[in-house]
């Protein structure tokens, strides 16, 4: 299971279930690094473990159909929608800032295994209001452009060329909105498409957690290849193992 190269056997991680939560690729990249003596970090994620909710993180990126699909038949994942969540706990977590760069104690990436249809829908909906204001504003440049429309307007008033162009632009991204909106009506019946309202991050909510941009809409950044290292990224056969327990080599 354990495909990383962990070096450092001095480490008071080494082979303990808090050094393969934190998954991390090599001793090396491991923020602990060298850091490791307070014995409270086992603390720290075993409460992360109890923070999860049934199944945890890690089941929506192991899953191998779509975890935004509602209903059935689901499509196959083919690539991940990233969401980040922060938890305040643990306080202390927050001032030392080991596995956090906020004022948050845990902050994970939630992986939603993802299907081309779900990804494509979730980028046309989230770039409409930009799409249609481009796309007016083209169609409308030639006949700003072409000097016999140009003067026609002109001839009506000397700003209307202008205030056509600006028309396109403001007038767009109203249509786009509100294109937008209408968009995600019609599909959200057969998906997430505010992950907001997944099953899987109300479960997290309940447990403490929130949005890590809690006043953004729910923005997701999608992925081919899965965020593997780190909190939160560890497969889901890691929760299982025995609690860490403190090494302590001069005692034996
Ligand atoms: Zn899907």
């Amino acid at each position: 299971m354990d495909e990383r190269r962990l070096t450092d056997t001095e480490c008071a991680l080494y082979g303990t279930k808090s050094c393969a939560l934190l998954n991390m690729p090599d001793c090396d990249k491991c923020p602990l690094k060298g850091r490791v003596a307070d014995p409270a970090i086992h603390d720290d994620l075993k409460l992360f473990c109890e923070l999860q909710p049934e199944g945890t993180i890690a089941s929506l990126f192991e899953s191998e159909t779509c975890t935004l699909c509602k209903g059935e038949p689901k499509g196959q994942a083919s690539c991940y929608a990233v969401f980040d969540m922060a938890h305040t706990e643990p306080k202390k977590l927050a001032k030392r800032k080991l596995l956090s760069r906020q004022e948050t104690g845990f902050m994970v990436p939630l992986q939603f295994a993802c299907c081309g249809k779900c990804r494509r829908r979730i980028l046309l909906q989230s770039y409409l209001p930009l799409i249609t204001p481009i796309v007016l504003t083209l169609i409308v440049l030639p006949f700003v452009m072409i000097e016999h429309f140009a003067q026609t307007m002109r001839q009506v008033a000397g700003w209307l060329p202008f205030a056509v162009v600006a028309a396109a632009i403001i007038g767009g991204y109203g249509v786009g909105k509100l294109l937008s909106y209408l968009y995600k009506r019609r599909i959200e019946s057969d998906m997430y498409v505010d992950v907001r309202t997944h099953p899987f991050v109300g479960a997290m909510t309940e447990k403490g957690w929130r949005p890590l941009f809690p006043d953004r809409t729910a923005h997701l950044a999608f992925t081919k290849k899965r965020i593997d290292r780190g909190l939160g990224t560890a497969p889901s056969a890691v929760y299982d193992l025995p609690d860490a327990v403190i090494r302590n080599d001069e005692e034996e």
